[in-house]
């Protein structure tokens, strides 16, 4: 061993889903949207000029701070902006679980909150979920040093109602209280109501999933302005332009076409549902979805095998070997070609075991 190797930080990094790069495959691993964003952001995208590539860009990217602040009606000194959620939730730990005291987040949630407590060094502890894959609400009212719920979850596609995200917010006012709320444009009630009410809340919002932008890299949270002054203290100690010109300009795009949003999402609604369907006549228990993927098991096939036989015909599904949910698949919604080819080819696999038995 070096003798600088005893300098360095060891961490087990995130796993993000694969990403293939098959001409032909079916993708359905990472969540993504299978359809284009709103038209007018490629638009924005050439039209960005020279001088703007030529010079650094708005450190406060303010154009979008501004079209997201008019958006959710807040002002804009309650809006930060980052490159995709996943930076501004590390921003958010950085910045507010600084205390020393263990964080709590659910045993079953993003896997990402648990690298981030790792890198920064900040104590943690994950609560079980309820049998039914619910928040143990109870398990968050204790002495903690922050919390944060991912609301609808992931991988289980289940959401919280809003009084239960507010009881965990009014009960830790010590606390800073995380609300990523990745897929909340497919699901039950945002917690952004309650941001004006209580300024320990800190609403996490991402335009990978609804805005069909993952490539862009944007993300965003709304608090109160004490909170926002205090991530945008720590992002100026660390780099002051994360969000580039292209990105601002792609951005502001798709806040402006409203119309355009609300469709895609229909979209990808009513083919949860149709899908949703599909699978229980194939027999799989599907939990019932407010998210753009669903999280589905059968009780014929284990998920393991089922993914394997999935990937040999080049259909990309996510599995995880994980303690409760190792026999789950978790499957983002396509478009409903997408969604009838994985249905024909479960079909195929689910028949051949069944000969085999
Ligand atoms: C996809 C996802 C994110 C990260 O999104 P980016 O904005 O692409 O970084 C964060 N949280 C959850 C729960 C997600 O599913």
């Amino acid at each position: 061993m070096s003798a600088w190797e005893m300098n360095v930080r060891r961490v087990v990094p995130y796993v993000p889903g694969e990403q293939p790069q098959f001409a032909e495959m079916i993708k359905l691993n990472t969540n993504e949207n299978p359809y284009p964003p709103a038209p007018g952001v490629k638009k924005a995208i050439a039209g960005v000029s020279e001088d703007a590539m030529r010079r650094y860009p708005d450190p406060d990217a303010s154009a979008l701070v501004e079209a997201i602040a008019n958006y959710h009606g807040v002002a804009k000194e309650q809006v930060f902006v980052g490159v995709g959620s996943d930076d501004v939730l590390a921003m958010a730990f950085l910045t507010f679980f600084a205390g020393g005291k263990p964080i709590l987040f659910p045993e079953i949630t993003y896997s990402f909150y648990d690298v981030w407590a790792e890198l920064f060094r900040i104590p943690y502890e994950r609560p079980a979920l309820l049998e039914d894959f619910h928040l143990d609400v109870n398990a968050f009212l204790k002495e903690n040093g922050g919390i944060v719920i991912a609301n609808p979850n992931a991988p289980t596609s289940i959401a919280e109602p809003l009084s239960v995200v507010e009881e965990i917010v009014k009960g830790n006012p010590a606390s800073v209280v995380i609300v990523d709320e990745a897929y909340v444009d497919y699901g039950k009630e945002s917690a952004l109501p309650l941001v004006d009410q209580y300024d320990n809340l800190l609403v996490v919002r991402t335009f990978s999933k609804s805005r069909s932008m993952a490539g862009m890299r944007i993300g965003y949270a709304i608090g109160s302005p004490a909170l926002i002054r205090a991530m945008l203290d720590v992002k100026f100690s660390y780099n002051s332009y994360t969000m580039n010109a292209v990105t601002i300009a792609a951005g502001v795009a798709s806040i402006e076409d409203d119309a355009y949003f609300k469709e895609n999402v229909a979209k990808v609604i009513a083919t949860r549902e149709r899908t949703t369907k599909a699978l229980e006549v194939l027999g799989f228990d599907v939990i019932p979805s407010q998210t753009n993927f669903v999280f589905a098991t059968h009780p014929e096939m284990l998920a393991g095998d089922l993914f394997a036989k999935l990937r040999e015909r080049r259909i990309f599904v996510r599995y995880f070997k994980k303690a409760r949910i190792d026999n789950y698949l978790r499957i983002s919604i396509g478009t409903d070609e997408e969604m009838d080819c994985l249905m024909k080819a479960l079909a195929e696999i689910l028949n051949e075991n069944a000969v085999k038995d």
